[in-house]
């Protein structure tokens, strides 16, 4: 049987919260945690509302995660990220000691790859599900932001 609760479904339940973060006018970035294939958060950008440049959705997802599961590492969760996590969550998802992490879109600038940032030895990483929508979602969201200045 064909289990429907694979990475493209989880990554499209980041991709509404990333179509959430652009309806209020944050960078367009949604990330999910599930654990056995159960949704745990759903997290978004929140950058602006926060006034605060650590607020990015995947630092929101190991706060919101840690605080359902009642304990910090979650080292059963997989993460769900639109675009590819930066070196500061890389760092924070390190200290999570989380077990898998699937992004999206590929971040050449700024993605915890190009910056050389070490995920948690135990961390499974998984790239490029679902990039298309993900970056034409970003690319939509900057496009925007030029006609209105
Ligand atoms: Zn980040």
């Amino acid at each position: 049987m064909i289990n429907p609760f694979d990475d493209t479904y989880f990554m499209k339940r980041a991709l509404q919260e990333a179509e959430v973060a652009f309806e209020k006018g944050e960078i367009p970035v949604g990330a999910v945690v599930v654990v056995e294939d159960r949704i745990i958060a759903r997290t978004h950008n929140l950058t602006e509302l926060l006034n605060d440049v650590t607020a990015h959705a995947e630092m929101q997802a190991i706060t919101s995660a840690a605080n359902f599961l009642g304990g910090k590492y979650l080292n059963k969760c997989t993460l769900y990220v639109t675009l590819e996590p930066c070196q500061m969550c890389a760092g924070a998802l390190y200290w999570s000691q989380i077990s898998k992490i699937v992004y999206g879109a590929s971040d050449e600038q700024r993605g915890f790859r190009t910056m050389g940032t070490q995920l948690h030895p135990k961390t499974e990483v998984v790239g490029g599900i679902l990039a298309e929508e993900a970056s034409a979602l970003m690319k939509r969201f900057f496009i925007e932001k030029r006609n209105l200045n």
